[in-house]
């Protein structure tokens, strides 16, 4: 299979390249490239000013070259004259350090090193919100338990099935759609895949979600609590690592069904969780989502500690079958492949280290979890979980460069933050 991307325009008939990457907030920059000019921009990228998107760099700096991947090429199936291409970033001859798909490519090749392959599925939440975003869209979706509700589903009919035609076309292996467990939330289910494979994918669907929807008038958003009374957009993480065709995680002989290499995995995690929240929950918002209180619904159904059980959706970790594990801490918010680059370096980790994932716990968190001692609470908001990412030894040897390009950034985003008065202060402190 040639992958000459002027020579496949020409077969599958694509006028534009959508030449795109994905910066350190998660925001996607593309430029659209005409077929005729494909053949120097795949070999040398496409151009940009990386200061003007969040990454870190100055006005100053040289260009900032995204050299698209020929195999992650999606032509839109809504308008099949697109190419889409997801860009590895580059300056200076050198691939950034602090560029998201760089940094899960390399994690990969550490893992490769092993033997080990690590394949995820995720569950990316989304609402159908008002274009002005201040409130959902279908006014008669009201149930106090609106999950799984058929009618509000079917009223969503059309958008829904746009979307997963969408994804049959593409081969991803769709197999279910549901109205969940907030008012106006979708989850549409695709089949797992190598990591970077489903990185391209979530990247590409959130486009594809947000895409669809503004041609049907309404508007999609991922954020993580975009309703205070309502269950927040959640990105679980489903993980196993793989040597060869064989799952690593597997072992029906033991008690959990899982490996050593399994447990020690999620004994990586477990030890790393506080510095994950920063890059799995990564704005201030994210923090109204984990800890929550209870929703209308009765559950937020998003974790408050480091905790691990088996099929139980109360805590961070639920191993649903003896196959993989869940990561429920990751919101809608969280980057495509950051995500799932300090997963594997905080699992590798336990691996390499022989981490102990502590006992399996199978209470009802919301009820009886303050009843344990000894459990680590996860951050309660963005500027500890940044602090404790910064203080993560694990995590910043393995991501390098990365560490403190991303809290430069992020401790800025928090200080912005900080400046903004907000209804509520002057509520309780206007009569001091
Ligand atoms: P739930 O809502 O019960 O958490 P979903 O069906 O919504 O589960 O999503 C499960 C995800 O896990 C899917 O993307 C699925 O393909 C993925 N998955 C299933 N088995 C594995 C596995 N062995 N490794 C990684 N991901 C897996
Ligand atoms: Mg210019
Ligand atoms: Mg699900
Ligand atoms: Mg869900
Ligand atoms: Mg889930």
């Amino acid at each position: 299979m040639t992958l000459d991307l002027a020579e496949i325009a020409k077969r599958k008939s694509i006028k534009y390249f959508l030449i795109s990457y994905t910066d350190l907030f998660g925001n996607q920059r593309a430029k659209l490239v005409p077929a005729a000019a494909i053949g120097g921009m795949q070999k040398a990228g496409a151009g940009f000013a990386g200061f003007a998107t969040w990454l870190d760099m100055t006005p100053a700096d040289p260009d900032l070259f995204a050299r698209p991947d020929p195999a992650s090429l999606i032509q839109l199936p809504w308008r099949p004259e697109v190419g889409w291409l997801a860009a590895d970033l580059w300056m200076n001859g050198q691939p950034v350090a602090h560029g998201p798909r760089n940094l899960l490519k390399q994690q990969m090749a550490r893992a490769a090193e092993q033997g080990l392959q690590m394949k995820t599925g995720v569950e990316c939440e989304f609402f159908l919100i008002q274009p002005d975003g201040s409130s959902i869209a279908d006014s008669a979706d009201t149930q106090a338990k609106p999950c799984y509700d058929q009618q509000a589903l079917m009223r969503r009919y059309d958008i829904i099935t746009e979307i997963c035609d969408c994804m049959l076309e593409l081969g991803w292996k769709p197999y279910q759609n549901d109205h969940e467990d907030a008012n106006g939330q979708f989850e549409m289910n695709w089949h797992y895949d190598d990591a970077l494979v489903t990185a391209d994918r979530q990247a590409f669907f959130k486009f594809m979600v947000k895409s669809i929807a503004e041609k049907h008038g309404l508007r999609a958003t991922f954020m993580p609590k975009p309703f205070v009374d309502l269950t927040g957009n959640g990105c679980h993480m489903h993980i196993s690592m793989w040597r060869g065709d064989e799952n690593a995680f597997a072992d029906e002989g033991s008690s959990d069904g899982l490996t050593k290499l399994a447990l020690n995995f999620i004994g990586g995690i477990v030890h790393s969780a506080d510095a994950l929240a920063a890059i799995l929950n990564p704005t201030i918002n994210s923090y109204k989502r984990i800890n929550a209180p209870r929703t209308t619904s009765g559950a937020t159904w998003a974790p408050n500690s480091v905790t691990w059980t088996g099929n139980n959706r109360t805590h961070m970790i639920r191993v649903p079958e003896g196959d993989r594990f869940e990561l429920r801490l990751a919101d809608g918010a969280a980057n495509p492949y950051l995500m799932p680059a300090a997963v594997l370096a905080a699992g590798l980790d336990g691996v390499e280290q022989g981490r102990d994932p502590g006992p399996r716990l199978d209470i009802n968190m919301y009820v009886d979890g303050h009843k344990v001692d000894n459990v680590k609470k996860l951050p309660l908001n963005l500027l500890d979980a940044l602090r404790a990412l910064e203080g993560s030894e694990v995590l910043t040897k393995a991501l390098g460069d990365f560490v403190p390009a991303y809290t430069k950034l992020k401790y800025g985003e928090w200080n912005d933050h900080g400046r903004h008065l907000s209804a509520w202060e002057r509520e309780h402190t206007l009569d001091c």
